[in-house]
């Protein structure tokens, strides 16, 4: 068996891999898509000590640095399920087969909700975005909006009305769902706008970037449409979990893995990091040291529990 298995190869799970097989014990990654989120990355210029770099190299980056070492590494396998079996942890692949180890540490991160509307997909990262942290910047002096306002929708609008020139909120329900004290600040700032009602329809595009979004008013029915550079949607955050119903591995309401400060879940040699994770803020240099807090909470257990 594996002494500690890594579920998930994204910045996570390659910070957990190295700090492990750093300890001189056997490591294994399984990952569906090593590098994870980052591969689906343009810019990336918040990870400190590297000024700016784009998600394809930060990803190619991560996997040199795990394989520096002695790690197995199992690209292109999905977890399906895990359980306890006596000392061990078993978690099965979609090929069938049964991987066991001492400690696990999961890190299969989470995936942005998307709208689904025609030109969101085909606008990627050519001004639909879902993160405001990393790709704010790029909007500076332009009109975005933003899709959502429960209190990440409307976070973001207030972060980005000090960067860009205007930002226009729509919510779909007939009224937003973020903390009182959150609207109030929404509401005082003098370059944003709020539209309840507002279903999105479409993003439109020159071929190139995004020019604009349609949306249609849910009580009159009436087509709207507003020219603009970006779209932040911020609809959900969903933590790639469903594969461990019935693992008795505790998730909170959200679907994420409740974890302590050890990166302790609430099963015994079961460790989680980055962003399938109760703890906050979803990003790499939050991920990166979660991964290390992990290894070395794993790395814990095992001189405690095992045999020499
Ligand atoms: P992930 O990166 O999601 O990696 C999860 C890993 O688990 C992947 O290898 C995946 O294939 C694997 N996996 C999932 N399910 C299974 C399964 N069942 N079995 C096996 N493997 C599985 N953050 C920043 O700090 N700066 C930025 O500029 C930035 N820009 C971003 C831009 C975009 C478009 C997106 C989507 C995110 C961005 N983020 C940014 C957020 C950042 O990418 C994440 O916080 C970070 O990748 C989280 O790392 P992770 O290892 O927890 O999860």
């Amino acid at each position: 068996p594996f002494d500690v298995l890594i579920v998930g190869g994204g910045p996570a799970g390659a910070a957990a891999a190295v700090y492990a097989a750093r300890k001189g014990i056997r490591t294994g990654v399984a990952a569906e898509r090593f590098g994870g989120q980052v591969l689906d990355t343009l810019g990336i210029e918040n990870y400190i000590s590297i000024k700016e770099t784009d998600g394809a190299k930060f990803a190619v980056a991560l996997e040199e640095h795990v394989k520096a070492y002695d790690v197995d590494i199992m690209n292109m396998q999905r977890a399906e399920a895990l359980k306890v079996e006596g000392d061990l942890v078993e978690v099965t692949l979609a090929s069938g087969a049964t991987l066991k180890s001492k400690s696990v540490i999961l890190a299969t991160g989470a995936r942005w909700r998307d709208m689904n509307v025609p030109g969101e997909a085909e606008y990627r990262t050519k001004g639909v975005t879902y993160c405001p942290h990393c790709d704010g910047p790029l909007f500076k002096g332009k009109k975005v909006a933003v899709i959502g306002g429960g209190n990440s929708g409307v976070e973001a609008a207030i972060d980005l009305a000090g960067v860009v020139d205007h930002v226009t909120l729509l919510e779909f329900d007939s009224q937003l769902r973020a903390d009182a004290v959150l609207q109030r600040k929404l509401h005082s700032l003098p370059n944003v706008k709020v539209l309840v009602n507002a279903q999105t329809t479409e993003v439109k595009g020159d071929g190139s970037k995004v020019v604009g979004l349609a949306y249609k008013d849910r009580k009159t029915g009436e087509l709207h449409s507003i020219d603009l550079s970006g779209v932040f949607v911020q609809i959900g955050l969903v933590p790639n979990t469903a594969w461990l119903k019935g693992s008795g591995v505790e998730l909170s309401p959200r679907g994420e893995i409740i974890v302590n400060t050890h990166g302790q879940t609430s099963v015994p040699g079961v460790y989680a990091a980055g962003d399938v994770t109760t703890v906050p803020y979803k990003q790499i240099v939050i991920a990166v040291g979660q991964g290390a807090t992990a290894a070395l909470g794993a790395f814990d257990h095992l001189i405690r529990t095992s045999a020499p």
